[in-house]
């Protein structure tokens, strides 16, 4: 059952191969194999789930049509999810409850998924190897002793280890992308404004973006169809229709201009990785897009630009977990000063602490200028790159990571290096454009992902660019070789 895509077990749910509640007992028989060693959720709802799943199953006797309905899934835990805690991967939050669900989560359970628990992730979504979750490391599926990538890296070692057929995940600089190149699964964030964030815990609301990570584009497509909704609850939302991603799938590459950015392929890159994405380059070319090279002179910029935005949106997003209204508490505070240091030093891990220390500093008096005001300018020279390039080319290609999945620990000395992870994955969160990761190879028996960058709201064409390298290569059915 865990090998068929999300499409072929609606059918086979239609015509009652199997039933919801049976689907979903073989997905909880799963995480319980296989999660104890490699701790891809933060909780799991066995009850809930299969309470869910009898009600699909009566709804499908009855010859319901909702779009998911009788799906097992998984939330990243940075969705609020009404009566079932919601950490963000942090202990802060270890014992916050909401009582209301994600516009993403409704979404998913008006469409009749069944909700298998909340999976893992770094501590508020800062990081790039996960690392840094107040549970525990997760580790990846392909090379127990790396990390999935991160910060959505349980969701991407989930479904690399086929404990759920898809899951929610979250990209404010790369989140989805890159875990899902370094577990060897599919991933896309959407356009910033597509999927509400209302009920998702922010980090930095002008980079944050809920998406997917599922096992191919056809099932990201799927999902994306459920995810995306016009949000009035979210300011941020853009109010504009939900096309049906599935329907062009199909459409032919033959023709589309194809655009590589010299930049990406830097000393940084990972020799195997170049090879990989060459070569999927050339299957492009096969298919008959048109490759041409192309420039995106201030490349080296989105990082240290993102260092700024991200810690200074998160400073101030941050500020709410005083101790006071919800979250972690100190015991038996002298006084409301003291309530506030000890709550958020306690509460809070290093790297989040890192983060709102530089956030605090970049956006004080004296300084903003020179830091905030001037990334946010340097934010406006990486959109502009982008806007030239799509001038002459549809979509954007090229490594999604610099490297396969490393080793725990091999990076977490200097921060400076694990922030160059998501060096190609950065720029299209500060221009705000759709991007997707696809696996494209395995260097050394690890995944390496190819990304794929569309215009805003341009979902539809890398889905389906996605979808024709799916339909000519097999690295997206690769599973790793401990996992049945
Ligand atoms: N790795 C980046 C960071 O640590 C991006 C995280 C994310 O996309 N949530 O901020």
């Amino acid at each position: 059952m865990h090998q068929l895509t999300i499409t072929e077990q609606i059918k086979k749910l239609k015509d009652k191969t199997f039933s919801s509640v049976e689907l979903t007992q073989h997905y909880l028989a799963r995480i319980k194999k296989y999660d104890s060693e490699l701790n891809s959720f933060i909780s799991v709802t066995e009850d809930a789930a299969l309470e869910q799943a009898q009600s699909a199953d009566q709804a499908l006797a009855a010859g319901d049509e909702t779009p998911l309905l009788g799906i097992p899934i998984a939330h990243k835990d940075i969705f609020c999810t009404d009566g079932t805690p919601t950490t963000c991967g942090s202990k802060m939050l270890e014992n916050f409850v909401p009582p209301y669900d994600a516009t993403v989560v409704e979404n998913y359970r008006r469409a009749g998924a069944v909700m298998l628990g909340k999976t893992n992730m770094d501590e508020f979504a800062m990081g790039s190897s996960n690392e840094t979750s107040f549970f525990g490391p997760v580790r990846n599926p392909w090379a127990k002793d790396c990390v999935p990538g991160g910060s959505s890296g349980g969701s991407a070692a989930a479904v690399a280890a086929l404990l759920t057929p898809a899951a929610t995940a979250t990209d404010t600089g790369g989140s989805i992308r890159q875990p899902a190149a370094l577990c060897g699964v599919t991933g896309i964030k959407p356009t910033y404004g597509r999927v509400s964030r209302w009920g998702m815990i922010a980090f930095a609301s002008s980079l944050d973006q809920g998406g997917i990570i599922a096992r191919t584009a056809e099932d990201a497509a799927l999902m994306l169809n459920t995810m995306a909704s016009v949000d009035p609850k979210d300011s941020t939302n853009i109010p504009k229709d939900v096309p049906d991603y599935s329907a062009s799938l199909n459409n032919r590459v033959n023709g589309m201009r194809i655009g590589v950015p010299k930049e990406y392929f830097s000393d940084g890159l990972h020799p195997g990785t170049a090879s990989a994405v060459q070569e999927a380059i050339g299957t492009y070319e096969k298919l008959g897009a048109k490759i041409s090279e192309i420039s995106l002179p201030n490349t080296s910029l989105a990082v240290p630009a993102y260092y700024v935005i991200a810690p200074a949106e998160c400073s101030a997003n941050l500020s709410r977990f005083d101790g006071v209204r919800y979250g972690h508490r100190c015991e038996n505070p002298k006084n409301l000063e003291d309530l506030y240091k000890r709550s958020r030093g306690e509460g809070f891990g290093e790297e989040v602490k890192r983060r709102i220390l530089v956030g605090t500093y970049a956006l004080s008096a004296g300084y903003y200028d020179a830091y905030y005001h001037k990334a946010q300018q340097v934010r406006r020279l990486i959109k502009n790159d982008f806007d030239a390039a799509f001038e002459g080319v549809d979509i954007v290609l090229g490594p999604t990571a610099p490297s396969p999945a490393f080793a725990f620990g091999a990076k977490g000395a200097d921060p400076v290096a694990m922030y160059l992870e998501d060096i190609f994955t950065i720029a299209a969160n500060l221009a705000g454009l759709p991007g997707m990761s696809i696996p494209c190879g395995l260097v050394d028996d690890k995944p390496v992902g190819l990304q794929l960058i569309g215009k805003h709201f341009d979902e539809a064409r890398i889905l389906n660019a996605a979808h024709c390298f799916q339909r000519e290569t097999d690295f997206h059915s690769l599973t790793p070789k401990d996992i049945n």
